[in-house]
């Protein structure tokens, strides 16, 4: 219940204002976005790799309701790329960008699809020329169908083109089915997103289970399975199905968030894994913490007491 009502929050215009404004909020941001220009982005990067991770670096941002906004993305993530290349970060795939199709065009009125096939191909392309890789992030079920065919589509120029899918939507497991062909990059996370029960399954336990169904078929296909969770449990079950396909480290990865369990990150990558953090900066940073919040809702307590007046100023 205190989930659906969080994420509700997420589209809510005065709480965007409220949160986004207060000045306490920022602690909060800190702990969960790398910061709000590409400098700060690309500063992280270089901090993890000398840290022994991998990284996933996302301007943040969704929904864009205009082909300028869209078009303007992605040329940051271009420009991200040649930095990110410039300081020596991408090489064999080590920094690599996620994007989400609505971001750069996906809900536009009029040909939305197709623009934005054409900025994610700009976006590849880049990415090929740094020696690294895309991946397109999942959003809510809506938009689903839209970047599966995009990422689909553009694979055959740009094979390490990878896409999310989430254990939460009831088609997830069919999906794996589908990307489970060599080489394909598919990260499997549970879901962030308040979806109706007709397509996603609404408890906790449903979605672990789909997870373990989504990572069997994924371990014993021959494709590139990302394992994107911070659940002890689940990560235990990937690096056992691994074992049991008799899957190589350097087959498969695991991926966390940035700021959430950097302790564990680090541990798993001292075992030899490949260890990847998703990092996002930028100021359009509401949506996402909002989910994260409702995630963890023990965080919002935080927050709400950042947003209320301080009684001992004046
Ligand atoms: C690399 C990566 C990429 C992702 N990309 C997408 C995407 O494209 N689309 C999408 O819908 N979702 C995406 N997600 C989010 C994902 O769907 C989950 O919402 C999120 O990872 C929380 O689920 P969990 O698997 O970590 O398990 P949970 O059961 O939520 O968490 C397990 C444990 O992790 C820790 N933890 C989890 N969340 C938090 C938090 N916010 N703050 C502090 N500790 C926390 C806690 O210790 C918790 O007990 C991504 C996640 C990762 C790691």
């Amino acid at each position: 219940m205190l989930r659906r009502t969080l994420l509700a929050a997420a589209s809510s215009e005065p709480l965007r204002r409220a949160v986004t404004t207060a000045p306490q909020a920022r602690a909060i941001v800190d702990r969960y976005v790398a910061g709000d220009t590409t400098a700060d982005a690309v500063r992280a990067a270089g901090d993890l790799r000398a840290a022994g991770l991998l990284v996933s670096l996302d301007y943040l941002g969704e929904d864009t309701a205009d082909a300028h906004q869209a078009a303007d993305v992605t040329g940051r993530y271009v420009r991200l790329l040649t930095e990110l290349s410039a300081a020596a970060l991408t090489g064999g795939g080590c920094c690599e960008v996620s994007v989400k199709a609505t971001a750069v065009g996906l809900l536009l009125p009029e040909h939305g699809e197709k623009t934005a096939a054409e900025n994610i191909a700009r976006i590849c392309a880049a990415a090929r020329d740094a020696g690294t890789t895309v991946t397109l992030d999942a959003e809510d079920h809506a938009a689903v169908p839209g970047a599966l065919r995009i990422a689909a589509g553009l694979r055959p120029d740009f094979p390490g083109l990878g896409c999310v899918i989430q254990a939460r939507l009831r088609r997830s497991q069919a999906d794996c089915g589908v990307l489970a062909t060599p080489g394909t990059r598919v990260r499997l996370c549970k879901g962030a997103y308040d979806e109706p029960a007709d397509v996603a399954f609404p408890k906790r336990q449903d979605v672990d289970l789909s997870y373990v169904r989504c990572l069997r078929t994924l371990m014993a296909g021959p494709g590139y399975p990302m394992v994107a969770t911070h659940d002890p449990r689940l990560i235990d079950i990937a690096t056992t199905l691994a074992l049991m396909a008799g899957r190589p480290a350097d087959s498969f990865e695991y991926q966390m968030l940035y700021g959430i369990r950097p302790a564990e990150q680090r541990r798993l990558a001292g075992t030899g894994a490949r260890v990847r953090v998703y990092v996002p900066f930028g100021s359009d940073w509401y949506g996402y913490l909002v989910r994260r919040l409702a995630e963890r809702p023990g965080n919002l307590a935080l927050l709400l007491r950042s947003l209320a007046p301080d009684p001992w100023r004046r």
